[in-house]
């Protein structure tokens, strides 16, 4: 546990996207620069999904265009399918990432399509980026969503979400993702996911969790993931969005309080903390109605705090 992990901020796209109001182009922008400028390595900064669905994320191909003149930063977008794959490529995102509901209640709820329509989706996919010259491939991410469990079918058996992960890496994905997205994953379950998935598809193809804080237990689930390997985590600025299910709570991990705890347990994300704390006013400003929750940033860094990443330093 030594190693640099890597936090993925996914406000502008997973917290946008919860909100009522839309936040205007420049603000975006604003945001991205001032975290990129804190350390953040990754940032997920829209859907290409039709405006008339999610006006407030219309604007994503302009993000993205911006966003890619940052040195360094990966950009990543959410896909729901081919349509929005080819709309990804054309604006230039690095990274792309396709959800697939482990539910498929969910899944037909969401997307209104089977299991066996979004693989057909995700192989539409893979042969649009291997059309592609190499060195302009995105990469491509199958994101297991309710992967520990659903709001509409309650448990969800682990081995469908082994078999979906064999699935989604036989269709041509890079990797695969795992997503607690109702928040009912607890850190035992998040252990015996992740090495059941990583004994199907090999390590290399499981890197990185998606944890909410329904329950309180985000951070406990991303000590749990540590432990087993996971190197990437995502999280959301302010925890943006809130939690539909579960009022006055974050639904993402807030980026805040989850630099705070691998830093203060030694561990490297190349974020500056304060800096990032920082970013808070831009989310204030430009989105004044809407809840911004987060505990490091409610009760200040203690007192004499070391962080593992050296102030200033970027990494
Ligand atoms: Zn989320």
């Amino acid at each position: 546990m030594t190693g640099e992990i890597l936090v993925s901020e996914v406000g502008p796209r997973d917290g946008l996207q919860s909100i009522r109001s839309i936040m205007p182009l420049e603000s975006k922008k604003a945001w991205i620069d001032a975290e990129a400028a804190a350390g953040v390595r990754e940032i997920e900064v829209g859907s290409f999904v039709p405006a008339k669905l999610l006006p407030q994320l219309a604007d994503t191909a302009e993000v993205v265009a911006h966003a890619r003149t940052i040195p360094g930063l990966a950009v990543a977008v959410l896909v729901p399918n081919l349509k929005g794959a080819e709309a990804a490529v054309q604006a230039g995102a690095h990274k792309i990432t396709i959800p697939l509901s482990a539910s498929e209640t969910h899944s037909l709820k969401n997307v209104r399509r089977t299991h066996a329509q979004m693989l057909d989706e995700v192989r539409g996919i893979v042969a649009l980026l291997r059309s592609l010259p190499a060195g302009q491939r995105p990469r491509f991410e199958g994101g297991l969503s309710t992967a520990f469990g659903c709001t509409l079918e309650g448990d969800v058996p682990a081995d469908r979400v082994v078999r979906l992960a064999e699935s989604l890496m036989e269709a041509g994905c890079d990797e695969v993702g795992l997503s607690d997205t109702t928040g009912y994953a607890n850190p035992a379950q998040v252990k015996d996911l992740v090495r059941r998935v990583r004994g199907a598809v090999g390590d290399h193809a499981l890197s990185g969790l998606h944890l909410h804080n329904t329950r309180g237990l985000g951070l406990a689930n991303v000590l749990a993931g540590l432990e087993v390997g996971i190197t990437t985590f995502d999280s959301s600025l302010g925890g943006l969005g809130g939690c539909p299910f579960a009022p006055g709570a974050s639904g993402n991990i807030v980026t805040e309080d989850l630099v705070f705890m691998l830093e203060a347990m030694g561990i490297r994300t190349g974020i500056d903390l304060p800096r990032l704390l920082a970013v808070r006013e831009i989310l204030r400003s430009a989105v004044p109605g809407e809840e911004i929750h987060g505990f490091t940033p409610a009760a200040g860094l203690p007192l004499g705090f070391r962080p593992a990443t050296s102030p200033g330093a970027s990494a």
